[in-house]
């Protein structure tokens, strides 16, 4: 599919309360399967959004197209707002050149569900790369915020071990520190517990949980364990069909859903 026409789109977002994270009508194609259906989406600055579903309702593909590892077919998403995948040049939105990219990319951190940690650095040396080798930050400095930030996801005893002394619990928890270390202004997490033994998963959602509480950071996050986005969240989102077909408080969403979708894919996961 064809790139549509982003003329239509404002340069920036501009007004008193601006999202943080805004999809404007956003499509996303792979061939003849339209996952991201003009999907219009706000995210608020410190807001903790939760987006559950079914299976290929697109829920990844929302988080990836922000990571920019998709491509996008139409519309424009703004971050901070500012176009993500798109820049201004000469008062038009054009294609982002790799410098506007990489602007963009360090306002967001991600957590998956395999971590992903670089196996030959120990959980200290992971969370200090990025800031060194990307941010530019002296090693001293890296260290101490990679220590403090060690030590909020409980890891500070760990610090010196590689990956594969740890527990999948554990590297989760060092991963989103080393997410973190990056000073992300939007943080996604997708299904950071789906790998992990069930003992385990509560000491990963406890660091989320405690990152809500304390941090005003705008975080983004698809799981299927609903107890937990229900305790943690301010918005719901249901997706289907690359759609919002409802969102609410997790009240609202949990306890009264309106539509018959909603009903059904609740009571088939309760
Ligand atoms: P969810 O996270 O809700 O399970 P996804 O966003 O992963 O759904 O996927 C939405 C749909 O897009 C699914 O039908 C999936 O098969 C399809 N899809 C995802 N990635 C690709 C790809 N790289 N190529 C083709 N189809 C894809």
């Amino acid at each position: 599919m064809n790139t549509t026409d982003v003329s239509a789109f404002p340069l920036r977002l501009e007004g008193d309360a601006i999202p943080m994270v805004s999809f404007k009508k956003v499509t996303k194609s792979y061939g003849n399967l339209v996952v991201l259906d003009s999907l219009d989406l706000d995210v608020a600055e410190g807001e903790m959004v939760t987006v559950i579903g079914p299976s290929g309702s697109g829920k990844t593909t929302v988080l990836r197209m922000l990571m920019t590892l998709e491509t996008i077919n139409g519309g424009v998403i703004y971050v901070d707002g500012e176009p993500l995948t798109h820049m201004e040049r000469d008062g038009k939105l054009v294609r982002a050149d790799s410098r506007h990219l990489r602007k963009m990319r360090s306002k967001i951190g991600m957590c998956f569900q395999h971590f992903n940690l670089f196996p030959h650095m120990t959980a200290l040396e992971n969370c200090m790369e990025g800031p060194v080798h990307v941010l530019g930050m002296s090693k001293k400095e890296a260290r101490e915020r990679s220590e403090e930030l060690l030590a909020m996801v409980g890891m500070a005893e760990k610090r010196d071990q590689h990956p594969s002394r740890l527990s999948g619990g554990q590297q989760q928890r060092v991963a989103i520190a080393r997410a973190l270390a990056m000073r992300p202004k939007v943080m996604l997490f997708d299904e950071v517990t789906s790998a992990l033994d069930p003992e385990v998963i509560g000491e990963v959602t406890n660091v989320i949980r405690q990152l809500v509480a304390e941090h005003n950071l705008t975080m983004l996050m698809v799981t299927h364990q609903m107890g937990f986005a229900k305790d943690i969240s301010d918005r719901i989102c249901f997706f289907y069909s690359g759609r919002i077909e409802e969102q609410g408080t997790p009240d609202e969403l949990f306890g009264n859903p309106q539509k018959e979708r909603t009903q059904q894919f609740l009571s088939a996961v309760k």
